[in-house]
């Protein structure tokens, strides 16, 4: 039988660092502070707060298009381009109104209108997977009010938005087959494997995706090669444009291929 020869990147990511969070749309900033408002005195009343309370101000149009602009229109974790409309969510990074495991925390409802909580993602990482989990690195410092340091917490869950994921996962790729991609946590602190767990990131349908971008991938390492060993200036400037275009942030899975290119030694030609 064949022998498989794994490659892996040196630094990869399946996710991929955001830009700078842009501003509030104005309209949201005065809809969530009367909210918070109303959120605050309920509890201050020591009622229970439901889903009902949770009002959704971020529903309005300008909270998603602001998001998906600023995440160039891709889920900030599995990096998905998806039709917007049915297969996209405001995604809060600390979850609004419980946390899975915990069930005597109320949640981080106080965030529930927060700005600097929300992300942009698919269904698939918010719903089927993400939820509510939000795991720590130390229950005992989990802040469960408003008036609370959430600089104590450590979360296990990286924040795009805040942190470079290429910290903490890297991929591998069957280097014959091609078909699958797999990532996998780097750091010591296992941030990046405990992110993939959550996300769902290596499950079959995420590594297909990426395995299906193989063949482009190695089409253009090897119109490179071709150019190098002929000394065409010309076929490899056309592939060094390729691999600029292809590992642009805006582009899917850009986290991934630029992983790909790094791993063939093209580091140079990424896209910044
Ligand atoms: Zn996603």
């Amino acid at each position: 039988m064949k022998s498989r020869k794994c490659c892996s990147s040196g630094t990869t990511l399946k996710m991929i660092k955001l830009d700078a969070r842009p501003s509030a749309p104005r309209a949201f900033t005065q809809r969530a502070g009367e909210l918070l408002v109303k959120l605050k005195k309920k509890v201050a009343e020591g009622q229970a707060l439901t889903k009902d309370d949770i009002k959704r101000s971020w529903s309005h149009d300008d909270v998603p298009r602001t998001l998906r602009a600023w995440h160039n229109e891709k889920c900030c974790y599995c990096e998905r381009k998806r039709d917007p409309a049915p297969e996209s969510d405001v995604e809060h990074f600390r979850p609004k109104l419980g946390v899975t495991g915990f069930p005597a925390h109320p949640g981080y409802w106080w965030l529930s209108h927060e700005w600097n909580n929300f992300l942009f993602s698919c269904k698939r990482c918010n719903q089927k997977y993400k939820g509510n989990h939000f795991p720590l690195r130390e229950e005992e410092k989990r802040v469960d009010t408003p008036d609370s340091d959430l600089a104590l917490e450590e979360p296990f869950l990286i924040n795009p938005a805040v942190e470079n994921p290429e910290d903490f996962i890297s991929y591998r790729w069957d280097a014959e087959v091609d078909i699958l991609v797999k990532p996998y946590g780097v750091d010591d602190e296992c941030r990046g494997s405990k992110t993939i767990e959550i996300l769902g990131l290596d499950q079959p349908d995420l590594m297909e995706e990426r395995g299906a971008l193989m063949l482009t991938l190695r089409g253009i390492e090897m119109e490179m090669r071709a150019g190098q060993y002929r000394g065409c200036k010309m076929i490899i400037d056309r592939a060094k444009n390729r691999i600029k275009a292809e590992t642009s942030s805006k582009t899917p899975f850009s986290g991934f291929k630029r992983a790909f290119f790094r791993a063939q030694g093209l580091r140079e030609y990424i896209s910044d």
